[in-house]
């Protein structure tokens, strides 16, 4: 290759992608090089979704970030949106659950979910003694991790028996993927509770020095940082006026004449390597739905994995994306005024629902507490959830059937008769990936088999290492600088000293 600017296609308009395509425009580089985001819908932002409801700003999408993972929060500041953080609001620092068909608030001293001191497991009603007998077994069993790879349910239960797995950990940590603990891997999901278990032997005993360490950590940021009262307060962050707002900033720091909208990514075709070396500058060609093709030297799949599978022309490669399974969710918000539901009754930032209990929500944020200042005073928004892993046929349901079953299961939990003024329902057809036991492997296989069959195409996005949004933004910058690395160590100059070097 000579010095030619290189072209780099990132496909997909997400926050990994969109974060991706800032990174590469942003980072010093000895390269010349264009970027260039195809993203399939007229939107950026993926699943990022605001909309704005008389005024009342409603995620149809995310509604936070983890405060405590710092990709957000840096990429904010880059953006200059670190004086728009917004915390939660001061009445939701309570959760409450179903258990036994009626909300019960979250046992204290919790992690995800899961009670990690003795007391707080003897307190809790959601537990049967035989139950709390079985969970407290943990503190006196020994480690007893297997060597690879074992479902979340699997480790839950061996630690803490079913009946905590079930009533109180799984609707947390499985609850997050829309998935079923028996199905998720344990090392995709959450590899610290088998680094705690080989650590501490009990599970429960790491979980609170973890816990009580991180509590002392958190008083001294507190106490240093009084400044940014909502980040050092808030478990859970958003920025002022939604998170469309850092799609927004993002898109503008890219700029408009590096994105196109609206343009489905059909397939990318790469030549032999023998035409490659001898006629081709660009390596690959990307096919268009408006027919029309673009020339890339390299190529960021920022796609879910099914959408990647569909693109790239290997077969092994196909079998491996596609074989990350994908669970269909929606988002319905009701909107009901205050002479409708007295405000006071939904303080608390929500409750979850075990899949063992017999309701079509999943889950359900009361906004109105959760986030004041999104809401007109005057205004009451529930925002359930629907649809979880082999319980999304719900989702494809006409408006009127949703509607009904939500409101029949609030009438059910909340004993709300008031018809809501509005309703917004927002279907995620194939949205959250289920990282399956082994997931890991099949990640690293489909990482290899790229790196040998398409030198300079990459993946990254909430299928493969995360589907928290700090997660994604990770992905994005760490395959922005791969995708640098790999261009510069194509470059003549790279190739005269790499040999010189060698001698
Ligand atoms: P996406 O946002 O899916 O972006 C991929 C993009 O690729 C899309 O815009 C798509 O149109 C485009 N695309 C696909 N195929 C093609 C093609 N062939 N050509 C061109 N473009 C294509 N995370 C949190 O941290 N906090 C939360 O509160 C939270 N809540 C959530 C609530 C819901 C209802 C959902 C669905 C997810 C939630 N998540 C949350 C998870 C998080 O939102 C996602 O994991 C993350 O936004 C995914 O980002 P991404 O860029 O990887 O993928």
């Amino acid at each position: 290759m000579n010095n030619r600017t290189k072209h780099i296609i990132v496909i997909g308009g997400g926050i990994t992608g969109l974060s991706a395509a800032y990174t590469l425009l942003h980072t010093k580089k000895k390269e010349s090089i264009k970027v260039t985001i195809i993203e399939r819908e007229h939107r950026l932002g993926g699943k990022i979704n605001t909309a704005n409801v008389t005024g009342n700003v409603i995620e149809r999408g995310p509604d936070s970030f983890l405060a405590h993972k710092d990709a957000m929060i840096h990429l904010c500041e880059k953006l200059g949106l670190a004086d728009r953080f917004a915390g939660t609001g001061p009445t939701a620092n309570k959760a409450f659950l179903v258990s036994n068909q009626a909300l019960t608030p979250f046992p204290r001293d919790t992690f995800m979910g899961i009670p990690y001191h003795k007391e707080a497991i003897e307190a809790t009603n959601v537990l049967s003694e035989q139950g709390k007998s079985r969970a407290l077994e943990d503190f006196f069993t020994p480690n007893e991790a297997p060597e690879g790879d074992e479902s979340l349910g699997h480790f839950l239960s061996r630690r803490l028996g079913t009946e905590m797995m079930e009533r109180l950990a799984e609707p947390i940590l499985a609850g997050i993927y829309a998935g079923h603990a028996a199905q998720l891997s344990l090392l995709a999901t959450y590899p610290e509770f088998r680094d705690l278990e080989r650590k501490y032997g009990s599970f429960l005993q790491g979980l609170q020095t973890l816990m009580t360490s991180s509590k002392r950590t958190a008083k001294t940021s507190i106490d240093a940082d009084l400044s940014s009262n909502a980040r050092s307060t808030s478990v859970f962050l958003t920025i002022q006026n939604g998170l469309q707002t850092i799609v927004k900033a993002l898109a503008e720091a890219i700029g408009k004449d590096n994105i196109h909208l609206g343009t489905r990514v059909r397939q990318i075709v790469t030549p032999e390597d023998t035409e490659l070396s001898a006629t081709r500058i660009h390596p690959y060609t990307i096919y268009l739905s408006d027919n029309s093709s673009v020339e890339a030297d390299a190529i960021l799949l920022a796609t879910p994995a099914f959408a990647a599978a569909q693109i790239l022309q290997d077969h092994d490669l196909q079998m491996e994306l596609a074989g990350i399974p994908y669970t269909s969710v929606a988002t319905v918000t009701l909107l009901f005024s205050s002479d409708q539901l007295d405000v006071k009754q939904y303080e608390g930032s929500g409750f979850i629902v075990p899949s063992t209990e017999p309701y079509t929500i999943t889950a359900c944020t009361f906004v109105s507490a959760k986030w004041p200042q999104n809401i007109h005073h005057g205004t009451v928004v529930l925002r359930c959830f629907i649809g979880r892993a082999g319980q999304d046929k719900i989702v494809l349901a006409n408006d009127d059937e949703i509607i009904a079953r939500v409101r029949e299961d609030l009438k059910s939990l909340l004993h709300i008769e008031a018809k809501p003024g509005r309703v917004l329902i927002k279907r995620w057809p194939h949205a959250m990936p289920q990282y399956q036991v082994g997931h890991l492997d099949r990640v690293a296989r489909i990482r290899q088999l790229l790196a040998l069959r398409f030198p300079g195409i990459f993946v990254a996005g909430a299928g493969y290492e995360g589907v928290g949004l700090p997660d994604c933004i990770n992905q994005g910058e760490q395959a922005a600088t791969q995708i640098l690395d790999y261009l510069q160590a194509q470059s003549p100059h790279y190739a005269l000293v790499t040999k010189r070097s060698k001698g």
